[in-house]
């Protein structure tokens, strides 16, 4: 007779109210564990459809919206840097946010241009081809005077394994002919990571020439020397709309 045995004759003979005692606890356990696990799926869940964001970052950024709205003065910006600014940095260690500044800033520039009549593309901007044909034209031409980009700050960060897409809002002010003006831009850069479905080699090391797909990387995975990440010759701007 093994020891399992004489502890289940024995349990026969405990009285009924602990055998139930013991009963109640054990589903007690089971229900909790179960419960448990449930919920840890459902913040998993959660996690990844947020992209990883918590739910106190989303209503924040909703709150940052509606201020936004309802501020009279299109010169104060209510960003999610802090949220977004993070999560882009590793994937893009070499991503810096005051150069994308001064990119943003050449690109609504040359937008302006194109919008007062006093050029009809992008030349020095890394917009897509067709961005130029989709800038709203004003009634009639001016000479623009006193442009001055006040701030911008990061309102978006969306990466799928195909793009990566930053979304900016960023403030201007401007003389078009004899009127002052204050503008708010809602502008889009996208770095494309794929064509196709085929993973675009997105790098080549100054050092070897390896070719390498991957801009999470700070060293050449070939021959381990430091990689030079030019942020504006990969992203492009895709899309410009008054916010
Ligand atoms: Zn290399």
């Amino acid at each position: 007779m093994n020891i399992l045995s004489v502890v289940l004759l024995g349990a026969l003979n405990w009285p009924k109210w602990i055998l139930i005692a013991l009963a109640v606890v054990f589903g007690l356990f089971v229900i909790s564990t179960i419960t448990a696990a449930i919920r840890r799926w459902k913040n998993r869940v959660a996690n990844n459809l947020l992209g990883g964001l918590k739910l106190s970052d989303i209503k924040k950024a909703i709150q940052d919206g509606q201020s936004e709205a309802e501020n009279p003065t299109p010169r104060t910006l209510f960003g999610a840097t802090s949220i977004y600014l993070p999560k882009i940095l590793n994937d893009f260690p070499d991503f810096h946010l005051p150069e994308a500044k001064n990119s943003l800033n050449l690109l609504l520039n040359e937008y302006l241009q194109i919008r007062f009549g006093q050029a009809d593309k992008f030349v020095d901007s890394n917009a897509e081809p067709d961005l130029a044909a989709m800038v709203p034209r004003a009634a009639a031409p001016a000479e623009l005077s006193d442009i001055a980009f006040h701030d911008c700050a990061i309102r978006s960060y969306i990466k799928t394994s195909e793009y990566a897409t930053i979304t900016y809002i960023a403030t201007i002010g401007y003389t078009a002919g004899d009127k002052r003006y204050e503008d708010r831009y809602l502008v889009d850069s996208t770095l494309k990571l794929s064509e196709m479905g085929i993973p675009k080699k997105l790098l080549i090391c100054s050092q070897c020439g390896g070719a390498i797909d991957s801009t999470a990387l700070k060293y050449c995975p070939y021959c381990g020397s430091g990689i030079v990440w030019d942020t504006k010759l990969s992203w492009r701007f895709t899309t410009v709309a008054p916010a």
